[in-house]
């Protein structure tokens, strides 16, 4: 028995083992001791050598970026190299990184433990080995773990039992009968090379897949000597791709062209081969239904072209699932091994097998297929399956499986909570197989290893994700997957809906690479968002964690630095106004509502105002909703997802106007027109179907300054008013609360842009008195029943909690809700903050109680959502 230890043990020595040695051990100066249950490197790619195993991104591509002089000298033979090839490259990067002496081979590894007293991990292996080290990192992979056969009478089978996913041997399969079970990508690989030597192939399938063709041909030396010239152009570009490919094709929907536009677009991606017809056609493929079928209509016409017989052809054209929910497969020829007489498609979903005996396998109507040969294509435990097979236990003697029983929880896909230092490198909820792997490996690769410096150069032990940065991150991923067809697919591994029992939750993260990416640099760009860090164990729970903001907003944060947004103030004020404009694309597609209409409250040209009705019978509710934008910037476009939002949720019309504009209008103008607009709609809205006996005012930002400041005067002028919204208002301008200093930088929404906003609305500091400006000077009494959301990270939140404890002092029925993790503006961003749904939800649901359906409970402390 052995018993060492070491700085980091790594798991697997594939892609991600072989880096992770050579940057932790060679640049770093770790000690790092990999184990592999495989008896040499390759990972994946010594374990699947199946006829026909192939890569399906274009090997340029699908290959290690980090050595320059690597990419230059590796020449691949083919555009999409087959297994031997790629095993080939793997082996030659192990010899030029002599990753070997760091591997121990043909050991697997049975328990993981963490070390409470020690602050490390605890691995045991099959041989006896006990070896121990601050760091564990899984390369273990995401497709490792075949799917257990469950097909009763298996090991009985006479003939020889082979799995594409632990296929190592060379097996001639000439002149032999074949059964081939699964038509997933593995499946149809094999299917395409064994159809060409087998006597007779049965192919039992279950599910049909849309498989396209992959057009691989031999490396043109002109086209790789270009690729070469340009390399890093080409790896920036992947890594700024949804795929982690440089394609840059992509038109934004299917729907908007002409039938014939589309089909031209589907012939040329077609040809292209590869995962173009995928990725780079039309963008709304993997969310749209209605474009999704034109995609799935296209490649079955091509199935019915390719295959001569129209019954098998009809049994091969998959109908009954999404195009993309399950992964592509790329084909050679595959559609004409079902040409060849010697190919039997054998329909298991009408006739099930009922189990596999001696002499072959026998389906459910009592028909025996003999077979000297049978294989099975039927796939993964996906994602979670390596981890959980090492059988992981934390702090606190927590098991990995008790915690994934409902599914994986991570933090960036990457990391636990309660599994302090430890990574699994493109782990479940990680973009993995929707990123170029070698690419998605390296990225992680990097940033466990400045996680690990990161700690070093602070004399830190311990580093663990928080509950509620986890919490956010399983947020995002399922969100996103909703706003997918992926649940769509009864079958698909993406979903673990290929392995009887298991929950049925997204195990990729479909963001895509570079939201992925944004949101990773801002974790490392602000002190490892959502980690926390200690000495020891027992410190880890109580350290105080850098905010873990929500996701989205992080990628939304990092995005606008790429642009080069350095706040508002350098922006001016038509710079200003376009980037709050620039809102409209982070936004939802707009609601169809019963009707929208334009009218004007003043000559101004500003003085406008959009009337959004309601499907339905009025009358109806009426709520006058105020934009925000500093009083800068700002419009009616901006709200008017928004408003047909809260519109068709709430039941009720919402009257979005806007407003003359700073600078060129000071103050007050913006707080009479807020006014004017509410004047005008209490004296117009009937004509439209609304009830102004049952009014609202609301906003945003300053908007909610506007609304909150309108409500004080019609308490005195009428009209009289029902309800009162605000959604992280700006109280006084110049109030100086610990949100305003905590939050200054980084999170949208900075105090710098509030002080500029001010410098543009007032005309004097000395009008910062004026109770309309300090809302928390004036006197609140009377005003109708108000919500307050406010959100965790924004500058504004604690003028908004204070303000709304002023309310309830007063007398006013006041309910104030904060969003844990949001920003300010992440209420207009429906688009791309998938958790806006939530103050959405909390808005309409105010408005429809408020308003439609009377008056509500006084709540008086802060809930956070
Ligand atoms: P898969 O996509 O999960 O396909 C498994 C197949 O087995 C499906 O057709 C499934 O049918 C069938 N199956 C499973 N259990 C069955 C049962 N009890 N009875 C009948 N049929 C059954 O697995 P895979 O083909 O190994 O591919 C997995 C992933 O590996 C791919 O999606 C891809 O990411 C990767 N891969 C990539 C390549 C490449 O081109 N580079 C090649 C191979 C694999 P149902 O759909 O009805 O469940």
């Amino acid at each position: 028995m052995d018993t060492t230890q070491h700085d980091v043990i790594v798991i697997g020595a594939g892609f991600a083992g072989i880096y992770a040695i050579h940057k932790y051990r060679d640049q770093m100066g770790l000690d790092v001791v990999c184990f592999d249950a495989a008896e040499d490197v390759g990972g994946t790619w010594y374990w699947n050598r199946y006829p026909g195993a192939r890569v399906d991104i274009e090997s340029v591509h699908y290959s290690f970026s980090f050595d320059p002089e690597l990419q230059q000298e590796w020449h691949w033979t083919e555009k999409f190299a087959a297994q031997p090839e790629i095993l080939r490259y793997l082996n030659h990067c192990a010899d030029r990184y002599d990753v070997r002496r760091s591997v121990r081979f043909g050991t697997r590894v049975v328990e993981v433990t963490w070390d409470e007293q020690n602050d490390h991990w605890r691995v045991t292996t099959d041989k006896g080995d006990v070896v121990t080290a601050r760091y564990f990192v899984s390369g273990a992979g995401t497709l490792s773990v075949p799917k257990t056969p469950d097909f009763p009478g298996v090991e009985d089978f006479a003939g020889q039992t082979l799995l594409t996913g632990n296929w190592r041997e060379d097996v001639d399969l000439a002149g032999k009968r074949v059964g081939i079970i699964g038509v997933g990508s593995s499946g149809i690989q094999a299917i395409s090379e064994i159809s060409k030597v087998a006597d007779a192939l049965y192919v039992f399938q279950r599910t049909p897949n849309y498989a396209t063709p992959i057009a691989n041909y031999p490396t043109d030396p002109a086209e790789e000597a270009a690729d070469k010239a340009r390399y890093a152009e080409l790896r920036e570009a992947s890594r700024n791709h949804f795929l982690g490919v440089p394609y840059s094709d992509v038109q934004p929907s299917a729907l908007a062209v002409s039938a014939e536009e589309r089909r031209e677009v589907f012939e040329d991606r077609f040809k292209k081969g590869g995962f173009r017809f995928f990725i780079d056609s039309f963008g709304d493929i993997l969310f749209s239904q209605e474009a999704n079928d034109t995609a799935a209509e296209y490649v079955r016409e091509s199935i019915r072209k390719r295959v001569q017989d129209p019954r098998t052809a009809d049994l091969l054209c998959p109908t009954d699932y999404p195009y993309g929910t399950k992964r592509p497969p790329l084909e050679i020829d595959y559609y004409e091994a079902y040409n060849r007489e010697s190919t039997h498609l054998v329909d298991v979903k009408a006739n099930p097998i009922q189990r596999v005996i001696p002499q072959g396998v026998r389906l459910a109507d009592g028909t025996e297929v003999e077979l000297d040969v049978l294989i099975l294509a039927t796939g993964f435990d996906a994602c979670t399956g390596p981890l959980l097979a090492m059988n992981i236990t934390g702090r606190g003697g927590v098991r990995l499986a008790d915690e994934w029983a409902d599914g994986p929880q991570t933090y960036l896909g990457l990391t636990m909570a309660g599994f302090p230092n430890l990574f699994a490198i493109t782990g479940p909820q990680s973009p993995s197989v929707l990123y170029n792997m070698p690419l998605a490996i390296e990225d992680h690769v990097d940033f466990i290893g400045d996680s690990i410096q990161y700690m070093r150069e602070r004399g830190l032990t311990v580093m663990e994700a928080t509950a509620q940065a986890q919490d956010q991150w399983v947020y995002e991923t399922n969100a996103l997957a909703d706003m997918t067809l992926l649940p769509d697919s009864a079958s698909t591994w993406y979903m673990g809906a290929n392995i009887p029992g298991k929950p049925r939750r997204v195990l990729v993260y479909v963001g895509g690479a570079p939201r992925y990416r944004s949101i990773c640099d801002n974790v490392q760009r602000n002190d490892y968002r959502g980690f926390a860090f200690a000495t020891s164990t027992a410190e880890v729970e109580t350290a105080t964690p850098s905010p873990a903001l929500d996701p989205a907003l992080a990628a939304i944060v990092e995005i606008l630095r790429g642009q080069g947004f350095t706040g508002f103030e350098d922006a001016g004020v038509e710079g200003s106004r376009a980037a709050v404009e620039s809102f409209t694309a982070m936004q939802a597609p707009r609601k169809e509502i019963g009707r929208v209409v334009d009218e004007a409250y003043g000559t101004d040209p500003e003085q406008k105002l959009r009337i959004f009705v309601p499907e339905g019978e009025g009358p109806f509710p009426v709520v006058v909703y105020v934009h925000g934008g500093g009083f800068v910037a700002g419009s009616i476009e901006v709200v008017d997802e928004p408003a047909r939002d809260l519109a068709s949720r709430a039941g009720v019309i919402v009257v979005a106007p806007t407003y003359r504009r700073a600078p060129e209008h000071r103050f007050p103008a913006a707080h009479d027109d807020a006014y004017a607009a509410l004047e005008w709609t209490a004296d117009n809205v009937a004509a439209y179907g609304g009830d102004p006996s049952r009014l609202g005012i609301g906003g945003d930002s300053a908007g909610g300054m506007l609304a909150a400041a309108a409500a004080i005067r019609a308490r005195q002028e009428g009209p009289e008013l029902s309800a009162l919204l605000l959604v992280n208002p700006l109280v006084n301008p110049v109030a100086d609360t610990p949100s305003r200093r905590e939050y200054a930088e980084g999170y949208i929404i900075e105090l710098a842009d509030l002080q500029w906003f001010g410098s543009q609305y007032l005309n004097g500091p000395e009008e910062v008195t004026d109770p309309r400006l300090a809302l928390d000077a004036a006197d609140l009494a009377g005003l109708p029943q108000t919500l307050i959301l406010t959100s965790e990270y924004d500058t504004l939140r604690d003028e908004a909690e204070d303000f709304a404890t002023q309310l309830l002092g007063a007398g006013v029925e006041t309910n104030v809700q904060r969003f844990d993790g949001m920003t300010h503006d992440a209420f207009l961003m429906s688009g791309a903050v998938p958790r806006c749904i939530e103050q959405r939800l909390a808005a309409a649901d105010f408005l429809r109680s408020a308003l439609v359906e009377g008056a509500q409970e006084p709540e008086v402390e802060v809930v956070t959502a």
